[in-house]
């Protein structure tokens, strides 16, 4: 800039006029006057210099310590000046890319459009901010979060281009840790559920004619046996390994982790082998793994379909997969099942009735209790009630337990199900010791999810103590398969608990499962329900009849009191009592009933 101060001020204009007069003035007087005046004009515009030099090292200085990269360039976009940042940031220095168009430092990712948008803002406003990605001297591109200003002279044309930029490759490679945080697991590194839904919808979408898309659910058995017993991080090896192994298998396929132990595989084939491919899948998983030492050979549920026989929408898929999932686990373990449309029906059916259950128990108006006595078979009496879930759905009527429970148990629901009913029993006893009613036990059923998810040792205690009712009088039911589920943790210490809280427990549904008369033995026990599936064809059945007076023999060695259920009929009643059976409950006695009903027949004396 020429002259290097402003004209703009009144002392610079008197020296200059001070000085063109100086020449023509007549007196001396006047001309030192006016040599005073050229003076004063100097020293102002000496004074402005020294200010724009001092302003201008101030602000090289900020450039110099400012941490975004600044590059000044001419009229014709040819670089004049970059700031220290700048050749940190590119390794570029001044020297390098003076006269040079900023270009040279494209990464050459946006087309020949973004640039032409670029100068179009740029001439129209003057100004333009915008994500750009850039390379460095040594090749590698990073993106910059770029500003560029036109700066107009004094006349208003065009001078300079300003461009301020800051790297933001770290804050973009965050931006993408988070985002894969959002579709990956973080265990295995596979994609998650949500990322799965996304690959599933776009495998679906590129499928051409002849292609199908094979689909499988699979679940590890007894993974949290696995984690009890050899602890979560030994669990956590596992499912990684157990993730890079499928991975290994489906090359091409997509491999992910749902959550928990369940992973799911995608292949896009033009085979029309799904179950082949599925026990593939089974044969190459069931190789043992080898964690810390031990070989660990799993068994696995699959559910698995096939896309487009089975549905072309991915959430349709998903869903179908899992009912045949659930549906494999029905039967038990190191099953697989494909999705069949009868499925469908049933899942569709269920999920509303979860859904009106959930309802059920927020209201807590259709559910009611009935209790069906227990009676010692020497005299008739009354020993006891086992407390029986009733569900009276506004539309379908009386859902049997048989039915709901076990869908609560699926669908996470049990637990609170079974502190309502605890809950009721409780305030139930409490109310027939207050109301003078017979002081027997009333017997519960738990569910194994009970004992899995819910605290019931803390509930029991918690219900009983602010009803004021002693443990004794509740007692509890648990199946056998209940005591076998490994989930359950060591069942022993847990039984051991509940007794010493002052609980009696009997084992429900005896004969159906697999318990061994040792196992039995260790267990603490103090009752055996022998299934009515023994009783039913008492006593033409002589295979039932020799299991029965077993039953009963072996009971009486172990001082374990035996209560036979489903009794029906006076020949099945005369049998057990030959074979000394104590106690007995069934349709022959009563009924389950309302607690308003029984106590009512209660004040009459018991027929046997
Ligand atoms: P369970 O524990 O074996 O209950 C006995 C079942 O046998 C009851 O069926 C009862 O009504 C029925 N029953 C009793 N006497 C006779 C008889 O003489 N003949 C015949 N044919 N049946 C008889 P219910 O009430 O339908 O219960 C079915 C199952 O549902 C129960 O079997 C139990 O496993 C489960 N359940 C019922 N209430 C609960 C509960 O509150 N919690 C849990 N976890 N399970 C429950
Ligand atoms: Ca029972
Ligand atoms: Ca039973």
């Amino acid at each position: 800039m020429w002259p290097p101060f402003s004209l703009n001020r009144p002392l610079v204009w008197a020296g200059l006029a001070a000085l063109a007069a100086i020449g023509w003035l007549p007196s001396l007087w006047l001309r030192f006057v006016a040599l005073c005046f050229v003076g004063i004009g100097l020293a102002d515009a000496w004074q402005q210099i020294r200010h724009e030099s001092r302003r201008r090292l101030l602000s090289e200085e900020a450039l110099k310590l400012s941490d975004d990269g600044v590059v000044i360039s001419d009229a014709q976009n040819r670089i004049v000046a970059v700031n220290p940042a700048f050749t940190q940031i590119t390794g570029y220095t001044i020297d390098e890319v003076k006269g040079q168009d900023p270009s040279i430092l494209s990464a050459g990712r946006h087309d020949k459009a973004f640039y032409d948008r670029y100068w179009q803002t740029l001439q129209a406003t003057g100004r333009w901010e915008g994500e750009i990605w850039n390379q460095r001297k040594h090749g590698d591109q990073f993106p910059e979060w770029l500003r560029v200003q036109a700066c107009p002279d004094d006349k208003g044309r065009l001078s300079h281009y300003v461009a301020l930029f800051t790297d933001i490759s770290r804050h973009k490679a965050r931006e993408q840790d988070l985002r894969r945080i959002g579709f990956e697991d973080p265990l295995t590194g596979l994609p998650n559920r949500r990322r799965l839904h996304d690959l599933m919808t776009s495998r679906l979408r590129h499928l051409r004619a002849g292609e199908g898309l094979d689909m499988a659910l699979i679940d590890i058995d007894g993974f949290k046996a696995i984690n009890d017993a050899m602890g979560v991080d030994c669990g956590d090896r596992l499912l990684a390994r157990f993730g890079q192994r499928l991975a290994g298998h489906v090359a091409g396929g997509v491999v992910g982790r749902l959550g928990g132990d369940e992973f799911m595989v995608i292949r896009t084939t033009t085979f029309n082998d799904h179950e082949k491919w599925v026990s593939g899948l089974r044969d190459h998983l069931s190789e043992p793994f080898e964690i810390d030492g031990h070989s660990l050979r799993l068994g696995l549920t699959i559910g698995s379909c096939r896309a487009p026989e089975d549905g072309n929408d991915s959430g349709v898929l998903f869903q179908r997969m899992e009912s045949a999932l659930y549906s494999a686990k029905r039967h038990g373990r190191n099953h697989d099942q494909r999705f069949r449309p009868s499925l469908d029906v049933a899942g569709d059916r269920q999920l509303g009735l979860v859904n009106d259950l959930r309802a059920a128990l927020a209201k807590g108006t259709q559910l009611e209790l009935h209790y069906q006595t227990q009676h010692a078979l020497n005299d008739g009496a009354l020993v006891g009630m086992e407390a029986l879930l009733r569900w009276r759905h506004p539309e379908h009527g009386m859902i049997s337990p048989a039915d709901f429970i076990p869908l609560a148990e699926r669908h996470g629901l049990m637990s609170s199900l079974g502190s309502w009913v605890v809950d009721r029993a409780v305030a139930q006893l409490a109310t027939w010791r207050a109301a003078g009613m017979p002081r027997v036990p009333v017997w519960v059923n738990i569910s194994a999810l009970q004992l899995i998810q819910g605290d019931l040792e803390s509930r029991l205690a918690a219900c009983l103590a602010q009803h004021r009712v002693p443990p004794n009088m509740l007692g509890l039911e648990l199946t056998e398969s209940v005591l076998l589920d490994e989930r359950a943790g060591d069942i022993y210490p847990r039984l051991e608990a509940l007794r010493k809280l002052g609980h009696e427990i009997a084992i429900d549904d005896f004969g159906t499962g697999y318990s061994s008369l040792s196992y039995l033995k260790r267990l603490p026990v103090d009752k055996l329900k022998l299934d009515r599936a023994f009783i039913r064809a008492l006593p033409e059945d002589s295979a039932d009849a020799a299991i029965v007076s077993a039953v009963l023999a072996m009971a009486r060695g172990l001082s374990l009191v035996v209560i036979a259920e489903g009794v029906e009929t006076p020949a099945q009643r005369d049998f057990l009592k030959r074979n000394g059976c104590p106690l007995v409950q069934g349709f022959l006695f009563s009924r389950p009933e309302p607690a308003s009903e029984l106590e009512a027949r209660l004040m009459e004396p018991q027929p046997v």
